[in-house]
């Protein structure tokens, strides 16, 4: 494993999965029987685990025992001591509010779609920075003070001080709705008292979603087949759950696999 771009999103996948965290967490003081960690997760749901934290290279099976490969090693831990130097303490924030929704205005880039203008209060100012990991496809900027944060078409901009712009929306229901996930996310971080360490950024290309479609072109989802669902998809314009293949036990794999690059769309 060279840790380039696509084994990041190999091993960032394993690990997003609870089971298989447990299973790294057990094999981390030593190899395993199978039957032990058949024991951990269940005799039905163990190869699909094995397979894919085989595939991330982080383990290794030879005659029946299991173990952390070399590579899973140093990436366990790489993540141990990014996380240890890179908490911070959110103690000292207040839970903030979303007041003064205003400024329902047109999007430039599409005139369908609406930009609203908000505020947050108390301001996060300097918190803004440490807040990033919290999304996905968050993106925070020191020259700005501002972070960006894109969940499909949307991309909310929340500023130091406390300005918030919103754009792509399709009107002010879904706007509200938004703002209050928005802020519900800052203020649980905020309750916790810990931001969490940063994340990994990945960037989903559009081929990474349409290998792991079922590709039958069915149409089932409306769509004139699987790669338009692939655009429309990474445009917002769709979600998995209207591809009806998916939901067929032989895709269990895909389906895991394509929920977790999806939240980096
Ligand atoms: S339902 Fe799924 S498999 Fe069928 S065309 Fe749409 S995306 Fe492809």
């Amino acid at each position: 494993m060279s840790g380039g771009t696509s084994e990041t999103k190999l091993v960032n996948f394993a690990m997003a999965n609870k089971a298989r965290r447990r299973i790294i967490n057990f094999l981390a003081n030593g190899a395993r029987d199978v039957e032990e960690i058949e024991g951990l997760v269940g005799k039905k749901t163990l190869d699909f685990h094995m397979k894919i934290l085989q595939d991330a290279g982080l383990v290794e099976l030879e005659e029946g025992t299991v173990k952390i490969s070399e590579y899973g090693r140093n990436f366990l831990k790489n993540k141990k001591e990014r996380e240890t130097e890179e908490i911070k303490d959110l103690s000292q924030a207040k839970p903030v509010e979303i007041v003064e929704i205003r400024q329902v205005l047109p999007c430039i880039a599409d005139s369908t779609k609406l930009r609203v203008a908000a505020n947050m209060v108390p301001p996060l100012g300097g918190t803004l920075k440490i807040l990033e990991p919290l999304f996905p496809r968050g993106n925070y900027s020191d020259r700005k003070d501002s972070l960006i944060v894109q969940k499909g078409e949307i991309m909310t901009t929340i500023y130091g001080s406390g300005k918030i712009v919103m754009r792509m929306v399709k009107n002010e229901e879904e706007a509200k709705k938004e703002l209050e996930s928005l802020r519900n996310t800052i203020n649980e971080a905020i309750k916790k008292g810990v931001a969490p360490p940063p994340r990994e950024k990945i960037k989903v290309e559009l081929m990474d979603i349409y290998n792991h479609l079922p590709q039958t072109n069915c149409q089932e989802c409306g769509e004139q087949g699987c790669y338009s669902f692939t655009i429309r998809l990474m445009a917002g314009q769709v979600s998995l759950d209207m591809c009806t293949q998916l939901k067929k036990p032989d895709y269990a794999t895909n389906l895991e696999r394509l929920q977790f690059l999806a939240t980096y769309i």
